[in-house]
């Protein structure tokens, strides 16, 4: 068969839009189709001229903001070294060796009790970073047993889905992993639930996808208690929360405890692929023997994501984002107070805008996007509007976006 290379030209007449419904896997039957021609800090740009506020930060991920200048510097400093080298673990990787330094000195509480998390593994995404602490905990533990919450997500690939505690979502990819159970997220009884047979706990600090639930300060207290009497690993999944978006580097610092394992992706890398699961030194090194190479990945921790995740920590440090997230999320709060919001809940700059029910939210989120302002559901959470904006975000545009959030909510009967 004739093969051409491929050319813009060679589709003049096809639009992009029926090119991605027709050439690119869909996961339902209903994507937004945005067709988006730049991105700069809070804003995206659409082809049609349409200029977006970006309430939800591609989901928990451009805390700094799209296409930050010094995360830009850092990449094309690091583009102009060098790339892909060599499977992870092998060479000594500039990028990798500050990056990793940088996210111990974060995890230096000064906490006597337990040892500094001061070993970092690179993944590409949270999921991966999540199969990793799974494994990690599964042989430092010698246990097979996983705990995690109902209504959690923690990611796709079968080992992160059968933690999920949504049915839904597992029922029809079985068989997956065995000996994996659900507590409630926040509920002190069922933390009895972690025993003598428990490997790992894994545990959002505020349940995202639930739509934002925020634990009473005592439960992680009392679930650290818990994995101490019984030897069971205390991984908190930090993918939504990391890199400042609660208005702590991690969300975990304000909780007074200490976790085993820690795992991060999405905001730590500015805009570029990135993941890590962080624990000490003791517990990654059985990755070392039996097998050795316990865990392998070509691409994890690619120089140029790792470069640009250090600025993004450093931008969210040296500029001193977190300082300001109270305050702007009390601003959302102040602002959007309409008959129809029912509650809003946050930890930070994560928010979850209560209405009604999905219907009357449907028509309120689909109008805001045709008036620029963009929003998002939860996967466990239809009633609720998603708002997890840039940490960037100024007052003026707060204010902005609210009217237009406000003004559409009075749209509607
Ligand atoms: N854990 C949490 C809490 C998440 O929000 C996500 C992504 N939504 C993941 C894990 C999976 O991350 P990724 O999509 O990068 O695999």
């Amino acid at each position: 068969m004739f093969q051409q290379p491929y050319h813009q030209n060679s589709i003049q007449l096809i639009t992009h839009r029926e090119l991605f419904l027709k050439n690119l896997a869909q996961t339902s039957d209903f994507p937004l189709a945005l067709e988006i021609e730049k991105a700069e800090g809070v804003y995206l740009y659409g082809k049609d001229g349409q200029k977006y506020i970006d309430l939800i930060a591609g989901i928990g991920v451009s805390n700094v903001g799209h296409r930050h200048p010094k995360v830009l510097q850092a990449i094309h400093n690091q583009l102009d070294k060098y790339l892909h080298l060599m499977v992870y673990g092998e060479y000594i990787q500039t990028p990798q060796v500050e990056l990793a330094e940088a996210l111990v000195k974060t995890l230096d509480l000064g906490c006597k009790k337990y040892p500094v998390l001061d070993n970092v593994y690179f993944t590409n995404s949270g999921t991966e970073a999540i199969e990793g602490a799974m494994k990690l905990a599964k042989r430092f533990t010698e246990r097979q047993e996983i705990i995690s919450c109902f209504n959690a997500y923690h990611g796709a690939t079968q080992g992160a889905l059968s933690l999920s505690g949504s049915e839904n979502f597992k029922r029809n990819y079985r068989p997956l992993l065995p000996q994996i159970k659900q507590i409630r997220h926040g509920n002190f009884d069922d933390i009895q639930k972690i025993s003598c047979r428990t490997a790992a706990i894994i545990i959002e600090i505020v349940s995202g996808e639930a739509g934002v639930r925020i634990p009473d300060y005592e439960y992680f207290k009392a679930l650290r208690k818990q994995c101490d009497l019984t030897g069971t690993l205390l991984i908190v999944d930090e993918i939504q929360t990391g890199f400042g978006r609660t208005g702590t580097f991690w969300a975990f610092q304000q909780f007074g405890f200490y976790p085993d394992v820690l795992v991060c992706a999405k905001g730590m890398g500015g805009g570029m692929p990135i993941g890590a699961f962080i624990a000490n030194q003791k517990i990654m090194s059985v990755f070392k023997n039996n097998p050795i190479l316990g865990h392998i990945t070509t691409f994890g921790g690619h120089p140029v994501s790792c470069a640009a995740s250090l600025a993004t920590l450093n931008v969210i440090l040296e500029e001193k984002l977190l300082d300001d997230i109270q305050r702007k999320a009390q601003i959302f709060k102040d602002l959007l107070v309409h008959e129809k919001i029912k509650e809003i809940r946050n930890q930070g700059l994560m928010m979850a805008v209560e209405f009604e029910d999905f219907e009357t939210l449907k028509p309120i989120i689909d109008k805001a996007i045709k008036k620029g302002v963009i929003t998002d559901w939860f996967l466990f959470c239809d009633n609720s509007m998603r708002i997890a904006p840039p940490l960037i975000i100024t007052e003026e545009e707060i204010r902005m976006a609210c009217q237009t959030i406000i003004s559409v909510s009075s749209l509607f009967n």
